[in-house]
């Protein structure tokens, strides 16, 4: 029996070592694991085989061309089903009690038997590699498209926990909004995700991920689904932006997709009906316009003196930017944002009904530092491209 503590190894990749396969010596971080016996996890009383973790993360490995190299606790949570093992993706969950953390686990079951949960995960290959491809990664499960010039293959039925993942993040989001978290549903959450670079592109998807408007969608490499979360405490968040973006061109209105950007988080204008919340609103207005006065004034000194915008350039780009990139850092870095811009925070805390400081001990550093860096370097920003909308 391999004995290991839970809490030093559940943010390790867990890989095998040789991607020829199944014989090979598992390794969970660089710490190579006997194959023959159950690993136990002492401060869990609980334990897993290898066999097991193998078998449920072997679909995964195999179809992203081992692109895709999740931590352990997803692995254990893939072999188990025990959804407490998928805790640590989930930051909020430690301000929640057992009854509170039942019922965050009944949200995500929710949302995943929703017909509005619409999450694909696709393969795409030239048609020309078609017969080669369809032998290696055949499996009754799969649902086959033909395109054009492309097949594509989706796969998110055979990997239920990615699925379940997925649903978390969103109901992390959500979990005091169960109201806008209705609304979006009723609508369509409209997600593709990617086994690999290749597929993403083949679909049209831009840089390391995006909203796609004209789809009406998210698009992301599945491998992104797990970036940030190799350390004990959670890092970026690529998932949580590019659907910051979704919630943006998301009409809760008229409950659809828009083609163009709003400015607008769901619950900030009054069309919103019920789910309307005008503190939020007014301290998210407050809040921005004072970014926006940081900004300009490095755009016309760059004398990189406090107070600094909180945010990087790059989000100053348009209000969808902005958006997607304070989402972020409400989620990552609560502390240094509440100090800085009481009101956007306030914006952002009131929306979601929810502080993140209170299960965040100390922030995730990078984005603060990377953007004071920025500011602090001499170089002008570029003017920018925001507006403050007043409907
Ligand atoms: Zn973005």
């Amino acid at each position: 029996m391999t004995t290991l503590k839970w809490s030093n190894v559940y943010y390790k990749p867990f890989t095998l070592s040789d991607s020829s396969g199944l014989l090979d010596r598992p390794l969970i971080g660089d710490m190579s694991i006997d194959l023959r016996t159950p690993i136990n996890f002492e401060d869990r009383n609980d334990e897993v085989t290898i066999d097991a973790l193998i078998k449920a993360g072997f679909w995964l490995k195999h179809i992203s061309s081992d692109s895709c190299r999740p931590q352990l606790a997803y692995h254990v949570f893939a072999a188990t089903r025990r959804p407490s093992y998928l805790e640590t993706y989930f930051p909020l969950v430690k301000s929640l009690d057992k009854d509170a953390l039942k019922k965050f686990h009944k949200t995500i079951n929710q949302v995943l038997l929703h017909p509005g949960f619409d999450l694909h995960l696709l393969k795409i290959a030239p048609v020309l590699e078609r017969e080669i491809w369809i032998k290696n990664t055949a499996s009754p499960l799969i649902d086959f498209n033909d395109y054009s010039e492309y097949i594509c293959a989706d796969n998110i039925r055979v990997i239920p926990a990615l699925a379940y993942l997925v649903a978390g993040y969103i109901v992390e989001l959500f979990f005091f909004r169960q109201d806008i978290l209705n609304r979006l549903l009723n609508s369509k959450i409209h997600i593709l995700l990617y086994t690999d670079q290749n597929s993403f592109k083949a679909d049209g998807g831009a840089a390391g991920g995006c909203y796609n408007p004209q789809k009406g969608c998210v698009q992301l490499v599945v491998s992104r689904l797990f970036e940030g979360f190799n350390q004990p405490s959670p890092g970026v968040a690529p998932f949580l932006h590019e659907f910051g973006h979704l919630l943006d061109y998301f009409d809760a209105g008229t409950a659809k997709a828009t083609i163009s950007s709003s400015g607008w988080l769901p619950g900030m204008r009054p069309s919103h009906g019920e789910l309307f919340i005008p503190e939020a609103r007014e301290a998210f207005i407050a809040g921005k316009r004072l970014e926006m006065q940081r900004y300009d004034r490095q755009v016309a000194t760059a004398d990189g003196l406090d107070p600094l915008p909180l945010g990087h350039p790059y989000v100053f780009q348009n209000n969808s930017e902005f958006i997607a990139g304070y989402l972020e850092m409400f989620f990552r870095n609560p502390h240094a944002f509440a100090a800085q811009n009481r009101d956007l925070f306030d914006g952002f805390a009131r929306l979601f009904g929810q502080d993140p400081r209170q299960y965040w001990d100390v922030d995730f550093p990078f984005y603060i530092e990377q953007n004071r860096t920025f500011y602090k370097s001499g170089q002008r920003p570029r003017p920018h491209g925001l507006k403050l909308e007043t409907d």
